[in-house]
């Protein structure tokens, strides 16, 4: 097969972790005779120093004409006080809502192997931790209109939170169909008890889930799903909430997992094409020290073949090199324990792709 990818490496640690994923998508390609065309285009801070705006239109224009998008992270304090509309955060907004992804999917996974590096107690993590959190990514209070104005002598803000009928409706079609593919049962989350567009959520999760007989369905309010995470984390297999929760959710359910350095994420519409990054940020604090854990976006790679280009085996094939490069006890420090040895992040990619090699 050929596919085009849209490589973003963006900032920080982004081009460190985004090229030990490119090597490992060139050796799956030779092993499985593919061909991966990269086109390489700027986006985030970096895109605002070389052409003034964070997202330049032609970066948009290969991200919307490829078979899907590997991005690494944006951002990061040099560029902390740029004018909101340019932020480098400003280009990921544009990119989801342009390429009409609307469905984030982050599972929540502890590697046996890293049960030490997660914060819960052993008990807990005993009981397991494998969900999944569908987020509605393109709705919601990141999108709608905000304000800052003068009232009374002091300063007002206000962001508008709306959600309509069927932007609810298509991400819950998202969860029940990905409940079908796990242990079938859907958890929305929401706070009903207080919010119109949470009612309207709700009501229209309850109607979908006619839909789909086989699946069942629970309501939990968001600050209760707050505290199961911690307490729970055993009982969830989907979660499915609107985009703010989801966005704070989901970092509470990556870091009971061991290390956000882990963690992929892919983002859908309703084609095949897909935006694939792992979860972390840019982290400038380590950037440019071959300090980074790559495993996060060699796994975002992972999932691209899975989702998008239907290549199971190569997917499959690349978790395994991962699973058998933590087995051997390698680490980077972000989930480093006692007797494990310690890599930067190219000998991270070195041992990966030495295992994918094996085959
Ligand atoms: P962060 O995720 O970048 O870092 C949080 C902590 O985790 C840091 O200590 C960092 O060193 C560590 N970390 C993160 N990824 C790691 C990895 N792969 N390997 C080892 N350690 C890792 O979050 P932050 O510090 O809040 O944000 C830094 C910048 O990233 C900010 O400008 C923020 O806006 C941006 N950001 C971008 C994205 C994105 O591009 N999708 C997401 C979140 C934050």
């Amino acid at each position: 097969m050929n596919k085009t990818i849209t490589i973003i490496k963006g900032d920080g640690i982004g081009p460190e972790i985004v090229t030990q994923a490119m090597r490992v998508l060139d050796v799956v390609a030779q092993q499985y005779g593919h061909t991966f065309t990269y086109q390489e285009v700027a986006a985030g801070g970096n895109a605002i120093d070389q052409y003034g705006v964070p997202l330049p239109e032609e970066s948009l224009a290969k991200c919307l004409n490829c078979d899907s998008v590997l991005l690494g992270a944006v951002g990061g304090p040099k560029w902390d006080n740029v004018e909101p509309a340019r932020r480098p955060e400003k280009a990921l907004l544009g990119i989801r809502k342009e390429m009409g992804l609307y469905s984030n999917l982050r599972p929540a996974k502890i590697f046996p192997q890293l049960a030490d590096a997660s914060p819960l107690k052993p008990f807990i993590v005993a009981e397991g931790i494998d969900f999944i959190i569908v987020r509605e990514l393109i709705g919601g209070i990141y999108f709608g209109k905000r304000r800052t104005e003068e009232l009374d002598g002091q300063l007002v803000a206000n962001d508008e939170m709306t959600y309509s009928e069927g932007e609810i409706r298509r991400i819950a079609r998202v969860a029940f169909n990905t409940a079908r593919k796990r242990s079938g049962r859907v958890i929305s989350v929401d706070k009903a008890n207080v919010l119109d567009t949470s009612r309207l959520w709700r009501k229209v999760m309850n109607e979908v889930a006619e839909e789909y007989p086989d699946v069942t369905l629970e309501h939990m309010l968001v600050d209760n799903c707050a505290m199961q995470i911690v307490k729970k984390p055993s009982q969830f297999d989907v979660v499915v909430t609107e985009n703010m929760f989801g966005d704070i959710l989901s970092d509470e359910a990556s870091m009971i997992t061991g290390s956000i350095g882990m963690i992929p994420s892919s983002s859908l519409g309703d084609g095949t094409r897909g935006l694939y990054e792992p979860i972390h940020g840019s982290a400038p604090d380590i950037a440019g020290q071959n300090l980074a854990n790559p495993i996060g976006t060699i796994l975002a790679a992972a999932m691209m073949l899975k989702y998008s280009f239907d290549m199971d085996e190569e997917s499959a094939a690349i978790e395994a090199a991962v699973e058998a490069t933590l087995n051997d006890g390698y680490r980077t420090g972000d989930c480093m324990s006692e007797g494990m040895i310690r890599l930067g992040c190219v000998e991270m990619g070195d041992q990966i792709i030495a295992h994918l090699k094996k085959r």
